[in-house]
């Protein structure tokens, strides 16, 4: 298979090479084969990057409002055309299945753009308070944006776009596992007519390149995604210059089914949703609290529901989940699943090892334990793979304390049948997002964290917001 040259990096509007190259081998997760090389930037590219934005910065920020939404709007128009190329990169490079691949990976990339050209229509650039004072909400400056490698142009867009809408200036630096759709993104800004130094992309690490972009003096504010160990170098790298941080990280989502709810449905929804990108979400529903009159009928339907999920190759269509993105996330995997194994939980459904037939790639078997403790580290640590823990709970208290007893608070999900116990439950959950039965926030809803999961809010309004300067000026 011929490998893609993917060395250069997006600066001030073309496609240079880099200062010090530093190859790097991008690998199809589900061959191991090598696909790309790209360069790992240094603090020189950095550099030059963040220049070329702050060069862009009192320009761009200067347009009219119309105007950026004329951006957004082509950006918008550019996607749909490359919407196919973008399905296939990213299935390519993180081992997604195709299908997935064309109607979540890339599909968010449209409904986010549609969800924040509607939240900037709305949003206020001034307002007067009571006093004759005037607020006024203004671009924050060069933005550094780091990002993941799970949901890659879920992730690029909710950063890169507010961004622009707002009239910030950007230097992107994405997971140097999943860089070719980022760089496709980038492509895709340059027909769209992004003016020169508004978006640059840079590859790299995270202890280089990453870290130099978050110590950078002349970065204004950083708007990380990505794990919590990661979202916590940042935020330390990014004090010394008082650097505004924006953090979306892990998760360990409590799924809470009540006797009330369906059994049959809630089971399933919730098996799938964890296996779902092969477990690599970071809001995936991964400790099933089941209460204790429905715990046997919900473990044969979760039995029956794990023992059908399919493993397979991402390149055909189907149902099937594909591999995990890489060997040392493979390992932490088999190292959660093992530690499940010595602390006492029950094994429903596979367990350590690559499924039968999978002996290349980094295939994990699709995996459920029961009878579960929270305590425990499977149900503590973020595994970010197909790993379900089934947890048993006695009454409704006992589900909001179990529920909360992890470090994380990014997403909860409820299945009931009674909407004032969903509501009451709700109120009293730490995290940024409750789904209740199955049905997922808009994307004008704001995502992220409370607790370790993050800081800031991502989507529509709030997700704009998170971008802004506020400046009074008093009345005169
Ligand atoms: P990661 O933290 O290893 O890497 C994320 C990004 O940070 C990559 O670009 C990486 O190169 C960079 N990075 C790593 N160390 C860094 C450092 N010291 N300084 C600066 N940058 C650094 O995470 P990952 O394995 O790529 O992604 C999985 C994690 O992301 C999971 O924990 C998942 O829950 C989280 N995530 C969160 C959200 C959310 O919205 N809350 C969304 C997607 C993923």
């Amino acid at each position: 298979m011929t490998t893609l040259d993917k060395r250069k990096f997006y600066i001030d509007g073309s496609w240079v090479d880099p200062i010090q190259p530093n190859d790097f081998k991008v690998l199809n997760p589900a061959s191991e084969e090598e696909i790309a090389t790209i360069s790992l930037g240094s603090p020189a590219d950095i550099d030059m990057a963040v220049k070329a934005a702050r060069r862009a910065f009192d320009s761009f920020s200067s347009i009219s409002k119309q105007e950026r939404l004329d951006l957004l709007e082509s950006i918008l128009a550019v996607y749909k055309k490359r919407y196919d190329e973008m399905a296939e990169v990213i299935s390519l490079e993180l081992g997604a299945p195709i299908s997935m691949s064309r109607n979540s990976q890339a599909a968010v990339g449209v409904s986010h753009l549609k969800g924040f050209l509607k939240a900037f229509e709305a949003l206020k650039p001034s307002q007067q308070l009571d006093s004759g004072d005037t607020i006024f909400r203004e671009p924050i400056g060069v933005c550094g944006l780091i990002t993941p490698w799970n949901w890659p142009v879920n992730q690029v867009p909710l950063q890169v776009l507010p961004a622009l809408a707002v009239g910030c200036t950007t230097v992107l630096k994405p997971s140097e596992l999943t860089p070719l759709s980022a760089m496709l993104y980038a492509e895709i800004l340059h027909e769209a007519g992004c003016p020169e130094g508004v978006f640059n992309l840079v590859n790299g690490d995270g202890p280089v390149t990453g870290a130099t972009l978050s110590r950078h003096r002349d970065v204004d504010m950083m708007s990380f995604t990505g794990s919590t160990r990661a979202g916590i170098a940042v935020t330390k790298d990014a004090a010394d210059t008082i650097k505004k941080v924006t953090l979306e990280l892990g998760g360990k989502s409590p799924n809470i089914l009540f006797a009330d709810a369906d059994v049959e449905k809630a089971v399933k929804r919730g098996v799938f949703g964890c296996f779902y990108n092969s477990g690599q979400s970071c809001n995936a529903p991964t400790r099933m609290l089941v209460e204790r009159s429905i715990y046997t009928k919900a473990l044969e339907i979760a039995k029956k529901t794990g023992e059908i999920q399919q493993v397979g190759n991402p390149a055909e269509d189907g149902r099937q989940i594909g591999p995990v993105v890489s060997a040392l996330q493979y390992e932490r995997i088999q190292k959660l699943i093992n530690a499940g194994v010595a602390e006492g939980a029950t094994l429903l459904v596979g367990g350590p090892g690559k499924p039968a037939g999978f002996e290349t790639g980094y295939y994990v078997k699709p995996t459920i334990f029961c009878d579960v403790g929270n305590e425990m580290r499977i149900a503590q640590e973020e595994i970010f793979g197909p790993v379900l823990a089934i947890i048993p709970f006695e009454d409704e208290d006992e589900a909001i304390q179990i529920a909360n007893d992890t470090p994380y608070g990014l997403a909860a999900y409820i299945e009931t049948g009674d909407l004032d116990k969903a509501g009451r439950v709700a109120a009293k959950l730490r995290a940024g997002q409750i789904y209740i039965n199955g049905v997922e926030c808009a994307t004008d809803s704001p995502f992220g964290g409370y607790k370790m999961s993050g800081l800031g809010r991502e989507g529509g309004l709030f997700g704009l917001e998170d971008f802004l300067e506020i400046k009074a000026v008093s009345r005169y």
